[in-house]
């Protein structure tokens, strides 16, 4: 049962002027991705920067407008909504950033800061308020006597835990979490991981997991969607991406992650270039200016989506049975290169 459904995401942004004052500028970052998140389920969304990954994650939570296609909160068109009926719903989804320090307040005391939401949602009154703080905080791994003090007094990753208690304060079904452990040391992280593992499993609440690092998705989410560009190129089950990907763009992602395997290191070397800009994206295959088997049809032709695998799906042509003979040399270089066909 899927608590959140996107389809066929669109956001683009435009600019008023352009670099150096030229031209106003559209930057395409999301253009039509679809994916679903089941309830008490773990998502990774993965990509570089610049991919479009934390856009998808504010379209979800409402804080940008689409363009175009449809987000389901379980099976509400958040479109449809009246804002009364908007602002009803939205406890049920929270969030937690990368940087948890920007977004408390350093003259609230953390009890402070997480009673506020409680009240004004009128979740507990009077003296259940402070007990459901102390509560969350210890739900956390953090003592009940942390409400009294300042996030200052914290270390990054007891203010994570902060910021994860804070999002639990409405007991919400989805949490987008956009790079929530990317600034903790890796010790740090796993301990974050850890607790949000077993928060899931005990509340089952489900987690749109926003990560730069395909060996966190790994460690955290079920399943997952590899951006590039704005554009989802391969989703389907963690493991099975991560150990035999179908996009030439997520084996170089995988060589990016700590992993020692001589073949993802040989994908990583023959990734050339950064990431091309949203506002110019390359034709056809937008990865084809970094792909090493990219042909001149990769160069004019979109990729379609197909499911050569049950459960999962890739947006390139060496996996397109249309395009078999189009892409016949370049294929069997791939298969020799990669191994990433059984
Ligand atoms: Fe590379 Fe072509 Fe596949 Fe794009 S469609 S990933 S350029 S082989």
């Amino acid at each position: 049962m899927s608590i959140l459904t996107v389809t066929n995401l669109v956001k683009h942004f435009h600019t008023r002027v352009g670099a150096f004052g030229g031209k106003p500028v559209t930057i395409r970052a999301v253009d039509g991705v679809s994916f679903h998140v089941d309830a008490g389920e773990a998502f990774g969304v993965v990509g570089e920067s610049g991919c479009g990954k934390s856009t998808v994650g504010r379209a979800v939570l409402h804080l940008i407008e689409p363009d175009e296609g449809m987000i389901e909160l379980d099976g509400t068109d958040l479109a449809d909504l009246r804002p009364s009926e908007m602002r009803a719903l939205r406890p049920r989804m929270q969030m937690i950033f990368q940087d948890p320090y920007s977004s408390l307040n350093p003259k609230q005391t953390i009890g402070a800061a997480l009673s506020e939401p409680i009240r004004v949602h009128g979740k507990a009154s009077g003296d259940a308020v402070m007990q459901k703080v102390k509560t969350l905080l210890e739900e956390v791994g953090l003592p009940a006597a942390a409400a009294d003090r300042y996030p200052h007094e914290f270390s990054g990753g007891q203010r994570q835990r902060i910021a994860i208690a804070r999002a639990l304060t409405l007991d919400p079904d989805l949490i987008v979490a956009d790079e929530a452990v990317s600034a903790l040391d890796v010790s740090i992280q796993a301990q974050v991981l850890k607790l949000m593992k077993e928060l899931m499993e005990r509340r089952g609440v489900a987690f749109l997991f926003i990560s730069h690092d395909l060996g966190v998705v790994r460690t955290f989410c079920k399943r997952l969607a590899v951006m590039y560009l704005g554009r989802v190129v391969e989703s389907g089950p963690v493991g099975t991406v991560f150990d035999k990907p179908l996009h030439p763009y997520t084996h170089s992602l995988r060589a990016a992650s700590p992993i020692p395997d001589p073949s993802a290191r040989k994908a990583l070397a023959r990734l050339s270039g950064e990431i091309p800009s949203a506002a110019s994206p390359p034709s056809g295959c937008h990865f084809h200016t970094r792909c090493p088997y990219a042909t001149e049809l990769c160069r004019t032709q979109t990729p379609k989506t197909v499911e050569p695998v049950s459960g999962r799906t890739v947006a390139c042509h060496l996996h397109d049975p249309d395009q078999t003979d189009a892409m016949l040399a370049t294929k069997q270089n791939a298969i020799q290169e990669l191994f990433f066909y059984d």
